[in-house]
């Protein structure tokens, strides 16, 4: 039986999303590095990557999925195919976690077949700190034992979002693009700071900071975002005159026509 506390985890690809994820499990929630396993496209820069947390650097897909109970599928959307075929046979005995963008149910139960245990999901890389989401869709073919060994391992470590299949790339638009938006945020508050006097990296802490604690404010209270902004605005106060500059330049559109602007 599968179990969050013994479970070995391999990954298939060794990049960027994969080893935020092992990153996120070793240093987050206390997963001991050698139980990780991983191969990639070069051995040489994998065993760069793997040596510093701990994780086993293997040669093959065949490697990893002999040395885990749980396979990650972390290669690029258009190699999975090609990667997967060799192993196909070997990967019907083990729980399929594919993190690829795009690839859902369907495309899992016709590559391995039917008996096959798969799960499509979309994380993002905040899960290297810990701070991860992990949109999931809801049609899969995990048993219970080893759905709850994979929210036992990546809860600690991801707000675990379960959703139709149809709706996975929305919440990729929100949980991956959305870094790209809150960042250029952080950025304009932050040279507004510097356009009225504070020095650059004082700006970026405060406004990094204050998007922190305005976003754990919400998760820990589910305080609705209007009333938290208007428990700031006085009446004729200072800040609803920003509140108002930020509405004359269109702000709510401009982020809603981005997040249709991901999708398109
Ligand atoms: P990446 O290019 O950083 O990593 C891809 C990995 O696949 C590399 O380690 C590469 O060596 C390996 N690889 C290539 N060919 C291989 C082969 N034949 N056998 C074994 N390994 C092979 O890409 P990434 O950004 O980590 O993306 C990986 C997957 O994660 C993609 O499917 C992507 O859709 C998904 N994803 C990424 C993000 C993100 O923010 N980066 C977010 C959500 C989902």
């Amino acid at each position: 039986m599968m179990d969050a506390r013994s479970a070995r985890i391999g990954f298939i690809g060794f990049g960027n999303m994969a080893s935020a994820m092992a990153k996120g499990l070793i240093e987050c929630a206390g997963i001991e590095g050698s139980r990780i396993c991983a191969c990639a496209a070069h051995f040489d820069s994998l065993e760069k990557r793997c040596k510093p947390l701990g994780v086993r650097a293997f040669k093959s897909p065949a490697e990893v999925v002999e040395n885990c109970d749980l396979v990650v599928i972390s290669v690029k959307p258009y190699l999975v195919g090609e990667v997967l075929s060799p192993v196909r046979e070997a990967l019907r005995e083990k729980a399929v976690i594919s993190v690829a963008a795009g690839l859902l149910f369907d495309f899992y139960e016709d590559l391995l077949g039917e008996g096959s245990r798969h799960l499509s999901t979309i994380p993002n890389t905040p899960i290297a700190i810990g701070k991860g989401v992990i949109s999931c869709e809801e049609r899969h073919t995990l048993d219970v034992d080893e759905w709850e060994t994979f929210v036992g391992l990546f809860s600690p470590i991801a707000l675990i979002e379960v959703l139709p299949g149809h709706l996975l790339s929305v919440a990729s638009a929100l949980a991956g693009c959305g870094p790209a938006f809150a960042a250029m945020f952080l950025e304009a508050l932050a040279d507004g700071g510097v356009k009225n006097g504070l020095p650059r990296q004082t700006a970026y802490r405060l406004a990094a900071q204050m998007m922190a604690g305005t976003a754990e404010l919400h998760l820990a209270t589910g305080t609705h975002p209007g009333a938290m902004k208007d428990a700031v605005c006085s009446p004729g106060g200072t800040t609803i005159k920003g509140v108002a500059a930020l509405e004359n330049a269109g702000m709510r559109g401009a982020v809603m026509r981005a997040v249709d602007a991901t999708l398109s």
